[in-house]
C-alpha cells in the first residue's frame, strides 16, 4: 500500500462554534505492524516491572493531570461542545478517581491468591496468578473522550500490558492531549502508543492481532469488532449503548426526581450511554411530575461558558439520528411538551431540550438509543407493568428507580435486566470505581472498574504445587486392583458426613498399590 495515500490529516472542529481549531496527522495504515512490534517489545520490559513500579508512572500521570486540570477541561470542552463544568466533573474527575482507585487497589487485586486445595489432592498447594495478556487495543468514543479512553488504558497498564489507544476521530484534540499526558508521565517508549484516525485505522488495528480488545462505542461497531476478534479468538470487552429507563413511583420525592430526570436526560446534551432515555411515571402523579420537569427545564441555560448547563451536540451525524426519531414520534402522534419540531430547529449544533408525551412503546424514540437531549415520558399503573416495559428493549446498561420505599426499590432493581441500577439517583454507578461497570444484552460484554476490571486484562493462571517428595500419586499408573479401592474411597468422601478414618485408610491402600507395582 502507498503510505502517502493513507497519510490523511484530520481536521479538528469546535462543535459549539463550528470553527476549525486545528489539524492532526492520521496514523498511516502501513504503521500498524510497527506499532504492534513496538508494543510487544515494550511488553517484555513493562510486564517484568513490579506492580508498584508500574503504579509509580500512573501516580505521576495523575499528579500531572491534576496540575493541568483547567487546560484539559478546555481541550475537552472545545472539542466536544460540552460545558466546562461537565468536562471537569464528568470526564476529568472520574478519570483521576479511576487512576487513584487503581493505584490503591491494584497490588492487592493482582497479587497471587491462595485457594483451598481439596482433600483428594492431599499435600498440594493451589494458587491463582494474574498474567498480563500482552498488547491491548483500546478503541474509544467521543462522548466522554477522556474517561472512556484513559480508564481502560490505565487498568491495562497497571495489570502489566502495553497499550495501543485508538481514540475517536470525532474528538482528535482530546486524542492528542492524551498522547501528551502519557508522554508527560514519562511512560517508557512503546508502553502506550496512540493511533490517530477514523474507522479504517480502528479496523486496521483490530486486524493487526492485538492480545485483547477493549472497545467502547456503538452496538453496530461492537458487533463488527466482535466478528473480527472471533475469527482470531481474540478476547474482548465491549461497552456499548443503552436505552436506560428511569422509573418514578408515586411515593418518590417528586421534586428531587424531577430535578434528577432533567439532569440525567440532558447532561452532555443526552449523549450519554447511561442517560435517562425513557421516563416512566406512575399515573397518579404523572401530570404533577410532568409540570415539575417542565418547570425545572426552564431554568437551564444552553451554551459553553463556565455557567452554562447544557452544551452543544458533538457529532453532526448524531443530530440526524435524533431528528429522525423525533420526526417519527411526532408523525405517529407524540406530543411535544417542551422543545421544537425538527423543522424549526436553528442551524448549528445546539438542539432544543425536548420532552415528549403520548409516545408508543414501539416507537424508535423508546426502542433505539437517541443519544440526544430528548426525554419521552410514559405513564404506568403497576409495578409489574413498569418492570416489563423497562426490560423490553434490546439494551440493559443502567436504570434508575425512584421511591421512598427501600424494599420496593430494591425489589424492582433486582428485577431489571441491567448492568447497573441506581436508587433515587441516576447514572452515578459509573462514578464508583469499586463497582463493576458494563452492560447486559446489547449493551455489551464484560466488565471493567473494580478488581474485575483489572483482572479482565490478565489471564488467570491456576497453579498447583506439589513438594515432589512422594514417588507417585494414587491416580497415576498402574490402575491394577485400584478400581474397587477408588469406589470405596469416593463413597466415603462424598458421604454427607465424611468418614475420614475410612478415607485415610483407602487413600493409603491406593498409594501402596501405586508403589507396589513400581517395585516389580
Ligand atoms: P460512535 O458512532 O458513537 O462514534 P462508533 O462505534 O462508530 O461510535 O465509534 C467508536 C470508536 O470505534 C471510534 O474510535 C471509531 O473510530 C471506531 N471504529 C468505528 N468503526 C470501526 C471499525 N470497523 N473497526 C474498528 N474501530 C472502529
Amino acid at each position: 500500500m502507498n503510505v502517502h495515500s493513507t497519510q490523511k490529516r484530520l481536521p479538528m472542529f469546535s462543535p459549539a462554534t463550528g470553527k476549525q481549531i486545528g489539524e492532526i496527522e492520521e496514523t498511516p495504515l502501513s504503521e500498524v505492524t510497527t506499532f504492534y512490534e513496538k508494543g510487544r517489545s515494550a511488553f517484555q520490559m513493562w510486564s517484568a516491572l513490579s506492580i508498584s513500579n508500574r503504579l509509580h508512572y500512573l501516580r505521576t500521570l495523575k499528579e500531572y493531570m491534576a496540575l493541568h486540570m483547567e487546560e484539559i477541561a478546555k481541550t475537552i470542552s472545545d472539542n466536544t461542545g460540552k460545558v466546562l463544568t461537565e468536562a471537569l466533573v464528568a470526564d476529568i474527575m472520574p478519570t483521576l478517581d479511576g487512576i487513584e482507585h487503581i493505584c490503591k487497589h491494584a497490588e492487592k487485586g493482582l497479587k497471587r491468591k491462595t485457594v483451598k486445595t481439596p482433600l483428594l489432592l492431599m499435600g498440594k498447594k493451589s494458587f491463582i496468578e494474574y498474567m498480563p495478556r500482552g498488547v491491548v487495543l483500546v478503541i474509544s468514543p467521543w462522548n466522554y473522550p477522556l474517561q472512556l479512553a484513559m480508564v481502560p488504558v490505565v487498568s491495562a497498564l497497571a495489570a502489566g500490558n502495553t497499550v495501543i489507544l485508538k481514540p475517536s476521530e470525532i474528538t482528535p484534540l482530546v486524542g492528542k492531549c492524551m498522547e501528551e499526558l502519557f508522554a508527560a508521565a514519562g511512560l517508557p517508549d512503546g508502553v502506550v502508543q496512540v493511533a490517530h484516525g477514523g474507522k479504517e485505522v480502528g479496523a486496521a488495528f483490530t486486524e493487526g492481532t492485538p492480545d485483547y480488545i477493549f472497545f467502547t462505542g456503538s452496538v453496530r461497531t461492537g458487533k463488527i469488532i466482535q466478528e473480527v476478534a472471533a475469527k482470531k479468538l481474540i478476547p474482548t470487552t465491549l461497552e456499548l449503548g443503552g436505552k436506560d429507563p428511569m422509573i418514578v413511583f408515586e411515593d418518590a420525592n417528586l421534586k428531587r426526581a424531577a430535578k434528577g430526570a432533567v439532569w440525567a436526560a440532558f447532561t452532555n446534551s443526552g449523549q450519554v450511554c447511561m442517560s435517562a432515555e425513557r421516563l416512566y411515571v406512575q399515573k397518579t402523579v404523572y401530570h404533577e411530575f410532568l409540570q415539575l420537569v417542565k418547570k425545572e427545564m426552564e431554568t437551564l441555560k444552553q451554551g459553553i461558558d463556565e455557567n452554562a448547563d447544557v452544551g452543544s451536540m458533538t457529532f453532526p451525524a448524531q443530530i440526524q439520528i435524533v431528528r429522525e426519531q423525533l420526526v417519527e414520534a411526532l408523525h405517529r402522534g407524540a406530543k411535544l411538551e417542551a422543545g421544537l419540531p425538527p423543522d424549526q430547529w436553528k442551524e448549528g449544533m445546539f438542539l432544543p431540550i425536548t420532552v415528549l408525551s403520548n409516545v408508543q412503546h414501539n416507537m424508535k424514540v423508546i426502542q433505539e438509543e437517541t443519544f440526544g437531549p430528548v426525554l419521552p415520558i410514559i405513564p404506568f399503573e403497576k409495578e409489574d407493568e413498569v418492570i416489563s416495559l423497562a426490560n423490553d428493549t434490546v439494551y440493559g446498561l443502567n436504570a434508575s428507580v425512584w421511591t421512598k420505599d427501600v424494599k420496593k426499590a430494591r425489589h424492582v432493581a433486582s428485577k431489571l435486566v441491567s448492568g447497573a441500577v441506581v436508587i433515587n439517583d441516576a447514572i452515578v454507578t459509573v462514578a464508583n470505581h469499586g463497582l463493576p461497570f458494563g452492560g447486559a444484552k446489547n449493551s455489551g460484554i464484560g466488565r471493567y472498574h473494580g478488581a474485575a476490571g483489572l483482572r479482565n486484562f490478565c489471564h488467570e493462571k491456576s497453579i498447583i504445587e506439589d513438594n515432589g517428595r512422594k514417588n507417585t500419586e494414587i491416580q497415576w499408573y498402574p490402575y491394577y486392583g485400584k478400581y474397587p479401592l477408588f469406589l470405596k474411597l469416593f463413597k466415603s468422601y462424598f458421604k454427607p458426613r465424611k468418614d475420614m478414618i475410612y478415607f485415610a485408610k483407602m487413600y493409603l491402600q491406593l498409594l501402596k498399590k501405586s508403589t507396589e507395582k513400581e517395585r516389580k
